[in-house]
């Protein structure tokens, strides 16, 4: 077969790593070799997110280098893929760069697609014109997803299952249910399968993904199926040790049987991303959140009387339109009670075509939004510091995902062994010194030293 090449640029979400993964074992299927720069390669697919405007400028740079790039070689065929793809559809092929725009619910195509414009010189456009009205394509996302997951190695040992696609909650700020749709959820049946086979091809953790993970429901015609019922489902499966799934919003239906389910088997990770955004009730309402920083709080309250020691992350969107000071102090209230392990903090951008953007103003100055950010990460840098203290001295099953970012620049004196990067169930990140064979396996560590973010020991056995 003639030698083609292709380079994968992804940006964004746990969702468009998997894409990403997906493609690339369908191109790698399909006859492609992988590069790791556009110098060597026929084709160069970008993953695109829609969610910050940073990340579309980043996209658009991207685009504006392969512009001139493609002066030099005309040849070199570009695709855009995921939710800018979905958003700007036409707009985006008209980029002189562009060849292809492909939308989530086409990738499937997306390895043809690019075959076909190898060697010619025209563009194709293939989203979903509809995207209120998904069904069409689900049984080949389908197949898509369960085929090209087994062969997908990002991380030894893990694999990531997509539960359900799209989102029901239209918050005001988020773009993601117009470019992914309403829920569409996968069927407990597809699902266990696919789980299956990867604890067949050494998959040791799996996380099941979804926007709102613990809105799922799957009904075939004998039961409403729901997250907890496929937790049980999947501590069933063979071979498979660790189960984690992200993201939750925060809602009271079906949250006491996923903790249980929990406690029930020590397989279902002690772990929950739940997304608070603000910790003020005129801002949460605003945002168009179905829950008081109140509410909030008393789920947790409630997670935790159930699951003593479950680990929380958190998400907060600072300097949200018309946040006062006295709004931001209520989400540093919120973070100082919630004692999460750690979150994740966004300053407020505003995005095309959703609700915040048609009828509010982006009042906040970039300066105020910055220094939110930057106090309300504080906060959390201090109880994240506390929680990690109490570590030190324990032992904890770490599953290894590889070498550390700075085992290069880290090395301990008369230590020959690399040092590796593993998580904990509760999601703690654990640095230490071992073989790297133990990527994809368990391994027991010591804990010695701790950081706010990261937890740092020795092997124990
Ligand atoms: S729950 Fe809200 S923030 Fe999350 S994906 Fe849906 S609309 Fe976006």
């Amino acid at each position: 077969m003639e030698d083609r090449s292709v380079h994968i640029k992804s940006f964004g979400c746990q969702m468009n790593k998997l894409d990403a993964g997906l493609v690339a074992s369908a191109l790698r299927d399909a006859g492609f070799r992988l590069t790791d720069g556009v110098k060597d390669a026929d084709a160069v697919v970008i993953n695109t997110c829609s969610v910050r405007q940073h990340a579309e400028d980043r996209v658009l740079s991207n685009l504006g280098h392969l512009k001139h790039l493609k002066q030099h070689r005309p040849g070199l065929v570009v695709a855009v893929i995921g939710c800018m793809a979905q958003r700007l559809g036409g707009t985006l092929l008209e980029h002189e760069a562009v060849d292809i725009v492909c939308g989530p619910a086409q990738i499937p195509q997306l390895a043809d697609l690019i075959t076909e414009a190898i060697g010619r010189h025209e563009k194709h456009l293939a989203v979903t014109e509809k995207i209120r009205f998904p069904g069409a394509d689900d049984a080949a996302l389908d197949d898509f997803e369960s085929t090209y997951s087994i062969r997908d190695k990002q991380i030894p040992g893990q694999a990531f299952v997509r539960v359900m696609r799209g989102c029901n909650y239209f918050c005001t700020y988020c773009v993601v249910p117009y470019v992914r749709g309403p829920e569409a959820c996968r069927s407990p049946r597809a699902i266990i399968e696919q789980t299956r086979r990867l604890a067949d091809a050494g998959v040791r953790q799996v996380t099941f993904l979804g926007q709102t993970v613990n809105s799922y429901k799957y009904d075939d015609g004998r039961k409403t199926h729901s997250l907890a019922d496929l937790l049980d489902m999947a501590t069933e499966v063979q071979g498979i040790e660790w189960i984690k799934f992200v993201t939750s919003y925060p809602r009271d239906e079906y949250y006491k049987d996923i903790l249980l389910a929990m406690v029930d088997s020590p397989k279902v990770c002690r772990y929950l991303h739940m997304p608070a955004q603000s910790g003020s009730d005129r801002v949460l309402r605003a945002m168009n959140r179905h829950y008081t920083a109140g509410h909030y709080l008393e789920m947790l309250e409630r997670a935790r009387a159930i699951v003593p020691d479950i680990a929380v992350a958190g998400d907060f969107i600072v300097g949200f339109p018309g946040e006062t000071e006295e709004d931001f102090q209520a989400t540093v209230d919120l973070v100082r009670k919630a004692r999460y392990r750690n979150c994740f903090v966004f300053k407020y951008s505003p995005r095309p075509g959703t609700a915040a953007d048609k009828r509010l103003t982006d009042t906040i100055p970039d300066d105020v939004k910055q220094k939110r950010n930057v106090e309300l990460l504080a906060v959390q840098k201090q109880i994240s510091d506390e929680l990690s203290r109490d570590f030190l001295g324990r032992d904890v099953t770490v599953l290894v995902e590889g070498l550390s970012k700075k085992s290069h620049v880290n090395p301990v004196e008369g230590e020959d062994r690399p040092q590796l990067m593993g998580r904990t169930s509760t999601d703690h990140i654990v640095v230490f010194n071992g073989p790297a064979s133990l990527a994809g396996r368990f391994a027991q560590v010591h804990i010695l030293r701790a950081s706010p973010l990261t937890l740092f020991g020795e092997l124990s056995v």
